[in-house]
């Protein structure tokens, strides 16, 4: 299922297996049925035999976006026909040794995911080279038909790749990618990259992260041969970039290459950090932009933790934006307290809005009564009442049972 085009394509690959290919449509197999009766969500299925979980690695997905709730089924179906196939891997990887001991256990042999994940070279539980047959519609037939007509990688090339820590450690992160439940935040992960690797004097532009500034180094550590294959030369259009580094104080100039958003991050992350663990760290965290801070606030603003502060805080606005100091502005704070109808409490010089409110909602006293045991005029109490929902009530009493509390504790 990983180098199939589209969810069409997949669904026909299904069919095949099942060998209802020649069945009238409506008894066609698709994705739902097969994961059912492989007994898994057809997300869980997606997300533990194809490939999706690492393409879709750094995703700035709407679906995973808004749940960040961390689970494969929060996308399903949105996030499939979303997914950019554009640079899957180009042909489908095998190991020889995995082929035969499949055929020896099972008598068939499959296509192995963690085969496929672009840059390996190596079989990870044989440590012997990978190889492929030449084009992708192999994926639609079985490893042991191609083992014959497979090309293999030199066994230098091999050693070499796996005497490379840098790469040995991206392919690390790549398959912890890869057993990952959710993507990570691309913003998030676009803004932490350059941060750190401004901090490490490579030069960034702003907007999105891109790694063409540190390619030098890319090329470097890799090793060219290896970065060919996961972020390849632009062979239409020669692009070089010159540029200045104060990291290496030098003036550097460097081929471009083409690279999906994934890839980059990916090398940038094994260039920038020490380890996978850091890496996997620096990546999950939570780093939006300024700007999409401020878009966000107001879902910050929590409905519950609103109602405790103002409780704690006995309704005194400045005391409640103390609270939110640097998770929210002025002015969405009060207007937030309006939508819930709970106006500010002073208190203080022989006036206490909240002493009047208390008196005319549990004490039950009228209007100007209530004014008066507040130090207040009518007209002040009006419109004080004016801006009370029916929320209120229940917060004065809350306020008035911890000051009980409070007393009862001295
Ligand atoms: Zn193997």
């Amino acid at each position: 299922m990983n180098g199939v085009a589209n969810t069409a394509d997949m669904e026909w690959l299904i069919e095949a297996w099942a060998g209802m290919s020649n069945e009238p449509p409506s008894k066609h197999l698709n994705l739902q049925h097969l994961s059912s009766i492989a007994n898994v969500g057809s997300c869980e299925f997606i997300g533990s035999h194809t490939t999706i979980p690492f393409y879709e690695g750094i995703s700035s997905l709407r679906g995973w976006e808004l749940s960040q709730r961390h689970a494969f089924s929060a996308i399903g179906y949105t996030a499939f026909s979303h997914l950019d196939w554009g640079f899957a891997c180009k042909q489908p990887f095998l190991c020889k040794s995995c082929v035969e001991s499949d055929m020896h256990l099972y008598g068939q042999s499959y296509w192995r995911r963690s085969h496929q994940v672009p840059g390996l070279l190596w079989c990870p539980e044989h440590k012997s080279s990978l190889s492929w047959p030449d084009d992708i519609h192999w994926f639609n037939r079985s490893p042991a038909e191609a083992i014959d007509v497979a090309t293999s990688y030199d066994s230098e090339t091999v050693r070499d790749a796996l005497s490379n820590s840098h790469i040995v450690r991206y392919v690390e992160l790549a398959f912890k990618l890869l057993e990952r439940k959710s993507p990570f935040d691309a913003e998030s992960v676009s803004n932490t990259l350059r941060a750190e690797a401004t901090k490490q004097r490579f030069f960034m532009w702003g907007g999105r992260f891109s790694i063409n500034h540190m390619l030098h180094d890319a090329e470097w550590r890799f090793g060219r041969k290896w970065l060919d294959r996961v972020m390849p030369l632009y062979t239409n259009r020669k692009k070089r970039i010159d540029f200045w580094c104060s990291r290496y104080v030098g003036t550097f100039s460097v081929e471009q290459r083409q690279a999906s958003f994934l890839m980059e991050c990916l090398v940038a992350s094994t260039l920038l950090y020490e380890s996978v663990e850091e890496a996997l760290t620096q990546l999950g965290r939570y780093n939006p932009s300024p700007a999409r801070e401020e878009r966000q606030t107001p879902f910050l603003l929590n409905k519950d933790e609103l109602l405790q502060t103002y409780i704690l805080t006995r309704g005194n606005y400045r005391r409640i934006e103390e609270n939110y100091r640097g998770r929210s502005t002025r002015s969405r704070i009060w207007s937030g307290l309006c939508e819930l109808g709970l106006p500010h409490l002073v208190e203080g010089r022989g006036k206490s809005s909240l002493r009047a409110l208390m008196a005319f909602y549990l004490e039950g006293l009228s209007v100007a009564d209530s004014a008066e045991v507040g130090g207040m005029d009518q007209e002040e109490m009006e419109s004080l009442l004016r801006q009370c929902s029916f929320l209120l009530r229940n917060v004065l009493k809350e306020i008035d049972g911890n000051r009980d509390n409070a007393q009862a504790e001295h």
